[in-house]
């Protein structure tokens, strides 16, 4: 367990817990009061970590970051450097019995190989957290990791912590806290902005380079009270709905692939250096 201060540091220390504590959240079966349980005290870093982040992520911040990142004026980046870039962030309190970032993409995407499914799945397992080179950039963890969730509306009590969000300077804002809010009833989820993280930027380098469901798989991995709880239904389109499978389909792989035996990287990478030039070009716009 971390020191509950590390939350405010620029590393990835929360994420571990977080997605222990994910993984916890969401186990088969269990019941509204355990989830209640659960939130409330097991991870006492979670709740610091979606305390800040719940305050903090405001429409008028998304929309800043948006316009920060979508431009894609960060430079070029192969994926393998993005992947060793990210790689960089290390969580120094830990023991080394944790995976390192590209362990985990690797242990993703090699589920997801090992079940037979497409290579370009095999791929968005392999590259789903690159968004998180976002801290490299300088940006705090709450603004790159965690559950995400659309802003400009009214919030979700499916959403991990919702009570929270009573401190978030939108929550008094009344045209953002209506059912739809800012957006047309059912107007699709290309049409509503999410909380700011790691999702929507990976989401957008790879765009025009991956089938949809690859795409609905890395932009949405982390907005659970949509796939797993059916939340903010008044927003999603049929098409989100048709895709909606897909995200489920991938979410297990990132989910409980941790645990298994540890990926060798230099035996793997000649399979994903062709998987990589299948798909992508040499360099990346980020
Ligand atoms: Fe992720
Ligand atoms: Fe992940």
């Amino acid at each position: 367990m971390v020191n509950p201060t590390a939350v405010a540091h620029d590393g990835l220390t929360i994420e571990d817990d977080w997605s222990g504590f994910v993984a916890g959240r969401y186990r088969e079966g269990k019941s509204q009061a355990e989830f209640r349980n659960y939130d409330a005290a097991v991870v006492p870093t979670v709740a610091q970590f979606y305390k800040t982040n719940h305050e903090l992520q405001t429409l008028d911040f998304v929309l800043e970051k948006e316009k920060e990142y979508l431009a894609l004026k960060k430079g070029k980046m192969s994926i393998w450097e993005a992947a060793e870039f990210l790689n960089t962030l290390v969580d120094d309190s830990d023991p080394d019995t944790d995976l390192t970032q590209i362990e985990h993409l690797l242990q993703t995407s090699e589920a997801i190989r090992k079940d037979g499914h497409p290579r370009w799945m095999v791929l968005t397992g392999f590259i789903h957290d690159l968004g998180k080179v976002l801290c490299l950039y300088g940006e705090p963890q709450w603004a790159v990791v965690g559950d995400t969730f659309p802003v400009g509306c009214a919030y979700s009590d499916k959403v991990v912590f919702p009570e929270y969000f009573a401190s978030n300077p939108d929550f008094n804002v009344a045209r953002y806290q209506t059912k739809h809010g800012i957006y047309e009833p059912n107007c699709g989820l290309s049409n509503v902005h999410m909380s700011w993280g790691h999702d929507t930027y990976i989401g957008h380098v790879v765009r025009d380079y991956l089938p949809e469901p690859a795409l609905y798989m890395l932009r949405y991995h982390s907005f659970y009270s949509w796939h797993q709880q059916g939340a903010y239904q008044c927003l999603t389109s049929e098409h989100d709905r048709e895709m909606l499978s897909w995200v489920k389909l991938f979410n297990p792989y990132d989910l409980y692939s941790k645990g298994a035996a540890k990926p060798s990287v230099k035996d793997l990478k000649p399979y994903y250096d062709d998987l990589i030039a299948e798909f992508f070009p040499n360099k990346l716009d980020w």
